[in-house]
């Protein structure tokens, strides 16, 4: 049986797998969720021993179901095969008693890379799948690191068009960099005067925007998203935790069966998501740890069931997380709700008209149970950063930080001593300037300079990617207002670039 995606919003909008990949985001601005999750099972007994392409295989097939396996195994194959720097894709290792999995090994040397070096893949297939001609027109809105890494994923992919929306001032000088000096003929990048959620709400507003839409199809293009919200960047995500797990337990870290707690530095709540739909598959998962920077939405949520945007937005060291608006909490909500379509619905709407909803008190009890919320300020993960490299060696990115630092003030709190995963999201070479300073004080130099300064000074080596980017050239220098991206997606739909 060819199982089906709904609407969080209403259970009647459905669609394959393969069409939920294709379309992002469903036609009443719910996100797809499946109503049978917690009918599949992975038997993490039969994961002993596996590659993570091979576990990738695996979830990749029960979570997309109308995909062949022929071609689940293609998409694996193309996506990781020469783009991670590591042969493990994603490497687990010890730092004092707990354990950062690293997610930065790809092309940009962030997590994104992990799911956006797939999600092309299953994308041209799922259009295969559906017979469909013309083209892709993907979407995206990025706190930073999304942008670059769908770049990197689409660039030169035939049949789509890659555009990035980034908040002008809100990325870091690495991040911006990455994505101006962008190659490929399928390319497009604005910046937007505006932080993230402006960015993202712009995007979302344009995919429910029937005109367009309808214009746009009678030239055979369709629109479609990279953000996490799309379940071809959710279901890539849910591997690693299943991946880390088997690495403790080959370690002998942990009894297969034993659970585990994972910490995530978050921000759209797409990664942590993740980890929910592991549980859900039979990952023995004790706590889920959420870790915010001073944006803390998502702590007073997890502490109170009430969800409120209507705060003061930070601009912090970790910027990939300064987010007030987490969309993919949305299918938190389906799943605590007892899949509730109109209770999603009637949130969604409260938010958006208000800012803020709160969720009933038996949600609440559930949410509980299974996430822990912290927050850490600057001077914290700046201390996190330079005792973690004292004390092991180790260099800590910023979002990893606060992730490290919630994970230690869980624990004193508690007093669990359940095995921690730390999901570590960036190479601390993205975020040179504010880990160099973390460690040695304030510096005037620019972020380039500082890179090479840092590596000299923690012999950690700067990865391939970052260590050309200055000398590149800039390809995109655009910049908009928010009420133009309709705009500029227009004119970027007509526009061929030469090869
Ligand atoms: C995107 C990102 C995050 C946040 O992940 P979400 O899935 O949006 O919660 C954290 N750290 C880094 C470095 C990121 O790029």
């Amino acid at each position: 049986m060819v199982q089906v995606y709904e609407s969080t919003r209403n259970s009647k909008i459905t669609a394959t797998a393969s069409e939920a990949v294709l379309k992002g985001i469903a036609d009443d601005g719910g996100l797809y969720v499946l109503r049978n999750l917690e009918e599949k099972k992975v038997q993490i007994n039969e994961l002993q021993g596996k590659s993570y392409k091979e576990i990738a295989e695996i979830i990749l097939k029960i979570m997309l179901n109308d995909f062949p396996q022929d071609k689940i195994k293609a998409c694996v194959k193309n996506a990781y095969r020469d783009k991670f720097s590591k042969e493990e894709i994603t490497p687990v290792v010890k730092v004092g008693d707990s354990y950062v999995l690293e997610l930065f090994h790809g092309p940009t040397s962030a997590f994104k890379d992990v799911a956006l070096s797939i999600l092309p893949h299953l994308m041209t297939t799922a259009y295969q799948m559906n017979n469909m001609e013309g083209e892709v027109i993907i979407l995206t809105a990025t706190s930073g690191d999304t942008g670059k890494a769908a770049l990197e994923g689409f660039k030169d992919v035939e049949g789509t068009k890659i555009l990035v929306f980034y908040p002008e001032g809100g990325v870091s000088q690495v991040q911006k960099t990455q994505m101006v000096t962008q190659e490929g003929n399928n390319t497009f990048v604005c910046a937007i005067k505006g932080n993230f959620d402006d960015a993202q709400t712009g995007v979302k507003e344009i995919f429910s925007n029937e005109k367009l839409n309808k214009e746009l199809k009678a030239k055979n293009r369709v629109l479609s998203s990279a953000n996490s919200i799309n379940v071809g960047r959710l279901v890539p995500q849910i591997v690693y935790y299943f991946y880390s797990y088997m690495k403790l337990v080959e370690k002998a870290a942990i009894n297969i069966g034993d659970k585990v707690n994972f910490a995530v530095p978050t921000g759209n709540f797409g990664n942590i998501l993740a980890g929910y739909y592991a549980k859900v598959l039979g990952l023995p998962v004790n706590k889920l740890i959420c870790a915010s920077n001073e944006n803390n939405v998502l702590y007073d949520f997890i502490n109170t069931g009430v969800y409120n945007r209507n705060r003061e937005f930070h601009k912090t060291i970790s910027p990939s997380m300064d987010i007030l608006v987490s969309s993919n909490l949305e299918r938190l909500l389906y799943y605590l709700s007892g899949k509730n379509n109109s209770m999603v619905r009637d949130f969604m709407e409260s938010l958006k008209s208000t800012g803020r909803y709160t969720i009933t008190d038996e949600m609440l009890k559930e949410l509980k149970e299974d996430f822990y919320g912290g927050f850490v300020e600057k001077e914290y993960a700046e201390k996190t950063i330079k005792e973690t490299f004292e004390k092991y060696g180790y260099l800590l990115d910023t979002h990893t930080a606060v992730a490290y630092k919630t994970m230690e003030d869980y624990r004193k709190e508690t007093g669990d001593g359940t095995a921690n995963i730390v999901l570590s999201t960036a190479s601390p070479y993205k975020f040179s300037k504010s880990v160099y300073e973390s460690l040695y004080g304030s510096a005037n130099e620019d972020e380039f300079e500082l890179m090479e300064n840092l590596s000299q000074k923690t012999k950690v080596k700067v990865p391939a990617n970052l260590n050309n980017l200055k000398n590149k050239e800039v390809k995109h220098s655009q910049v908009c207002n928010v009420n133009k991206m309709e705009e500029y997606v227009i004119f970027a739909s007509k526009t061929q670039k030469n090869k």
